[in-house]
């Protein structure tokens, strides 16, 4: 049988194992100025990357767009509002703004998800996959695509979890992170779709409430250390997790996506790392800068969510393969949430 392949990939016993070497992408990314389409903007991760790809390629032209209204700093750029289970809309938005890059966000995560099993399947897996097929048939150049550490899952090593191991995850959101991995990989190695992801860790920002995950008690934590002075923690106070600051989320997913594309040897998604810290940890370093703040626990159907999770995570290969290096540990994010709250008290009252 004849097998007619798209540029990039020459035939069927050329297509590589998961140790595939790099071929060149399809799509040339030196033809067309750059135009992003950022989908799901409105969220935790979403509205501090807008404002990231704004610093490098200019407001003008990052399209964010979420199926909310614009809300806050997103305001002030291009916005459209829209569903993205809209698959006609989608390729008339990239057609009519000459987009060459999308980085798709948009996701029902860990604890919501489990709430609404089906929804959960449906929105995350068909988003991605109208987002593959509209980069295959448009001719985009670059694709972003988060994972999460909610791809691995009880029997996966959980310290120091490696780049490539047992995944099974056990949430309905794990499920569909470790199938798109897959799809990213087969769209990059059938198609040439340069399509890159990672693999985050818990996000913790200061600047968007967060959108319903397991490690959301980071984010919320420091919240009502500043309005309450106490907090009641949903997970128990020994649950450790590999976390990171939005800033090198933020960086990790721009410095992925500048990459040269050979440099991109992992095309599932990267292991990424930067801390991994417990709530007693967290709380303790929150005493240091205010003393009277105190917390108890009480923890409800996150912690078995938690516990099916790695505690640590090895991300040597996204260091050497595009020299991924985080900035801020738990002192330095502390110290710099709890300034930025107190200087910045707009934040605060969302
Ligand atoms: P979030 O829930 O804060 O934001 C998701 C955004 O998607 C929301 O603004 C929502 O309105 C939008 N959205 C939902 N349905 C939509 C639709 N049909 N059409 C258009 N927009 C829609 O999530 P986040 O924390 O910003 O996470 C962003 C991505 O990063 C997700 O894919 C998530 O799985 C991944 N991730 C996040 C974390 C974390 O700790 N926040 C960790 C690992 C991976």
């Amino acid at each position: 049988m004849i097998i007619e392949h798209k540029k990039g990939v020459s035939n069927t016993s050329q297509i590589p194992n998961r140790n595939f070497p790099y071929f060149a992408p399809a799509f040339d990314s030196g033809m067309k100025k750059t135009k992003v389409l950022l989908i799901g903007a409105g969220g935790q991760l979403g509205s501090e990357l807008t404002q990231g790809l704004w610093k490098i390629y200019g407001q003008e032209n990052i399209i964010a767009s979420d199926i909310k209204d614009a809300q806050g700093i997103l305001k002030e750029g291009p916005y459209e509002k829209f569903d993205v289970m809209q698959r006609d809309k989608l390729f008339e938005l990239i057609k009519k703004n000459e987009i060459t890059q999308i980085y798709h966000l948009a996701a029902l995560l860990s604890a919501t998800g489990e709430k609404d099993p089906r929804w959960a399947w449906k929105l995350n897996m068909e988003s991605l996959l109208f987002v593959l097929e509209a980069a295959q048939e448009l001719k985009l150049h670059k694709v972003y695509w988060p994972s999460s550490i909610a791809a691995f899952g009880p029997t996966t090593p959980k310290q120091n979890t490696p780049q490539d191991t047992i995944m099974d995850p056990s949430t309905v959101y794990g499920i569909t992170k470790l199938a798109g991995e897959l799809w990213c990989e087969y769209y990059f190695r059938r198609y040439g779709v340069d399509v890159r992801s990672l693999r985050y860790p818990g996000l913790i920002g200061y600047k968007t409430p967060p959108g319903g995950g397991t490690t959301d008690y980071a984010v919320d934590i420091y919240f009502k250390a500043l309005k309450e002075k106490k907090y009641e923690c949903f997970l128990a106070a020994d649950t450790y997790l590999p976390m990171m600051y939005m800033d090198d989320a933020v960086k990790a997913t721009i410095d992925l996506m500048e990459a040269p594309a050979e440099k991109v040897k992992v095309r599932t998604s990267y292991n990424i790392g930067a801390m991994s810290f417990c709530p007693a940890q967290v709380a303790a370093t929150i005493k240091k800068h205010i003393p009277d703040f105190s917390i108890t626990y009480k923890p409800d159907f996150r912690q078995a969510i938690a516990d099916s999770w790695p505690k640590s995570i090895d991300d040597s290969a996204a260091r050497a393969d595009w020299g991924w290096k985080n900035k801020f540990g738990l002192e330095e994010m502390t110290e710099d949430i709890l300034k930025n709250l107190e200087s910045e008290p707009q934040f605060l009252i969302s």
